[in-house]
């Protein structure tokens, strides 16, 4: 975190044309403030141009060569933006000190000098006069709305924060989705009178939460306030104060929001990150009405970890660090129950992280267009893997391979199934592809032609996760699939005679009326076995028979 000494350091400029009278003050001022020299008045208007609003005092030494003190303060004055930085004139002579004054000096110093003590305070009164002056002047607060401007916030906050180091503050970011559809639609006016609510409903929060606010720019507000798990107190207020205003518009408010419970980030970082998680509210805007998106150490923690993820793909690919396991199904419709296939799934095994679980890393891949390169390894090794297993053992152990909804989109998949199968000389009906229920309610069309082509070829395609989407049952008799698994999430809960039982009788009926099998995965206990044996369930997956495995485990089931 930044001190106060970096977000103020305080910097001198020492002019005079005598180096002892020079090496004299600085001794004096040294402790506490960064000194910079000149020899003469031009040295010193280039520095001070260098410097600009750096430079917290200078002291200047009124008869020089070159150009004077006084007309270093004439050429001062006539620049705005250096007019403001104090000057105390130094002088031996007592007459110069009502012109000195009238040139815009703050305060004289005569020599032979005073008592080094005497001098640091005038030093120290001067430069607090301006800086207060300064702050006046960033105080200015928004016209609009009458909170604070964002560099004055940002100061603000960070004084709040070295006053109370052991406090947990809040960053907060809010902003409006499409806020320019307002001014558009309504008018500029009608625009500022929305923000100025906004401020009020600020406001009203802080009053019972403590804190300050400012307005960055257009409709971004920022708000440091005393850190709390419940956000809804800035909602329900910020609702209230604009509800009568933006009543039935599709305008939705966004909350960004960092905690930094570990104090290890600075008001800026802090900031910065609200921020990003304000803006990752509007890369969803729309799809679940989100109205808060919290952005804490975990977050952060988290991205980096999906960043570190994302860069190390290629490598784990030429390394070989993905490994394709199976899990066993087994066909329980006879006495005793009869391994029938296997399901291929994906394992990392990160030369840093260890064990990736995969749900975190599909997700993530197919977000940034690497799932399909992984998919196809996968296909391709399972094919590979099917023809091996024939030839060691004669026999034929059809394998699913699940399929990403992001892989039905290119145009050579049904090319690239039929090439890998060909080339391993398997026949297609002991290649199945999973395909997500998701996938069916999002693009059913397209999904449907892809599905028709597989099976076309003879592969068998089975409805995954059935159960978690939201495809009706009704939806299913027009849905070409050949087996539908069950979503373990159902099988999690089922109990004689539950809702989930009696759900799981009622699909297993409609499957049998369409003459599709029922596969039901995450089966862990004897007795889920047992129940889904009893209401005719035909095949069944999960750790009550065994885990996902690699191959060589596999082959004691074969
Ligand atoms: P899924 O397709 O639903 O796969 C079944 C998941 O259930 C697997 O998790 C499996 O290990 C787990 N499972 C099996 N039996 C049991 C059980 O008895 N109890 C419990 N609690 N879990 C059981 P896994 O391997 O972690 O995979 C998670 C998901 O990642 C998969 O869900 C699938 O959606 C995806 N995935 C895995 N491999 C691939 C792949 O190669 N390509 C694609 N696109 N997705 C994959
Ligand atoms: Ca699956
Ligand atoms: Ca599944």
């Amino acid at each position: 975190m930044a001190t106060q000494n970096e977000l103020f350091e305080q910097t001198v400029l020492i002019v005079d044309d005598e180096d002892i009278n020079r090496k004299m003050m600085a001794n004096i001022l040294a402790y506490e403030y960064k000194i910079i020299y000149a020899s003469d008045g031009k040295e010193a208007m280039e520095k001070i141009h260098k410097y600009g609003h750096r430079l917290s005092l200078v002291l200047l030494d009124l008869f020089m060569p070159n150009m004077s003190g006084f007309d270093v303060l004439r050429q001062m004055n006539k620049e705005r933006l250096i007019a403001e930085i104090p000057v105390i004139v130094l002088t031996s002579d007592k007459t110069s000190e009502i012109e000195s004054l009238h040139l815009g000096a703050a305060d004289f110093l005569t020599k032979p000098y005073d008592l080094p003590e005497v001098i640091l305070a005038r030093v120290r009164h001067s430069i607090e006069l301006f800086e207060n002056a300064k702050i006046i002047h960033a105080t200015k607060p928004d016209k609009l709305t009458g909170l604070y401007t964002p560099k004055f916030f940002l100061e603000f906050a960070s004084q709040i924060d070295s006053r109370y180091p052991e406090k947990t503050m809040d960053a907060i970011v809010i902003n409006f989705t499409r806020f320019h559809l307002l001014n558009q639609l309504y008018g500029q006016s009608f625009g500022d009178k929305v923000l100025v609510a906004m401020a009020d409903g600020i406001r009203n929060v802080l009053q019972k939460n403590g804190g300050i606010a400012g307005r960055k720019d257009s409709d971004t507000f920022y708000v440091y306030t005393s850190h709390t798990d419940d956000y809804s107190i800035f909602v329900d207020a910020l609702k209230a104060a604009l509800s009568p205003l933006l009543k039935g518009s599709e305008i939705r408010l966004r909350l960004g929001v960092f905690s930094d419970t570990a104090h290890s980030h600075t008001v800026n970082e802090r900031f910065d990150n609200a921020l990003q998680a304000c803006n990752s509210i509007r890369n969803k805007a729309g799809k679940n009405g989100e109205e808060i998106c919290i952005y804490d150490n975990e977050m952060l923690e988290n991205e980096k970890f999906q960043a570190h993820l994302l860069h190390d793909f290629e490598t784990a690919i030429e390394q070989k660090q993905f490994k394709v396991n199976y899990q066993p199904k087994f066909n329980i419709t006879g006495e005793k129950p009869v391994l029938c296939s296997a399901e291929a799934l994906i394992r990392w095994i990160h030369p840093e992280f260890g064990f990736v679980r995969p749900d975190i890393f599909i997700p993530l891949f197919e977000e940034h267009g690497l799932i399909t390169m992984l998919d196809r390894y996968v296909w391709e090794e399972s094919a590979k893997q099917i023809k091996l297993w024939k030839e060691k053992f004669g026999v034929t152990i059809p394998v699913s391979v699940n399929v990403s909804r992001v892989d039905i989109a290119a145009p050579d998949m049904t090319d690239f199934v039929k090439k890998i199968v060909s080339e391993n000389g398997l026949s297609p009906q002991d290649y199945m592809l999973e395909i997500t229920e998701s996938a069916y309610t999002e693009d059913s069309k397209h999904i449907i032609e892809i599905v028709e082509n597989l099976r076309a070829l003879g592969h068998k395609v089975e409805m995954d996760d059935f159960g978690s989407g939201y495809s009706s049952l009704n939806m299913l008799a027009s849905m070409p699939i050949d087996a539908l698994k069950l979503d373990k999430a159902f099988i999690r809960n089922i109990k004689p005679g539950n809702k989930d039982m009696k759900l799981v009788e009622l699909v297993l009926e409609i499957a049998r009326n369409l003459g599709v099998p029922v596969v039901a995965e995450g089966v862990e206990t004897e007795e889920e076995y047992k129940m889904l044996k009893a209401a005719g369930c035909d095949i069944i997956q999960g750790y009550y028979f065994s885990k996902p495995i690699p191959p060589e485990e596999m082959e004691k089931f074969i």
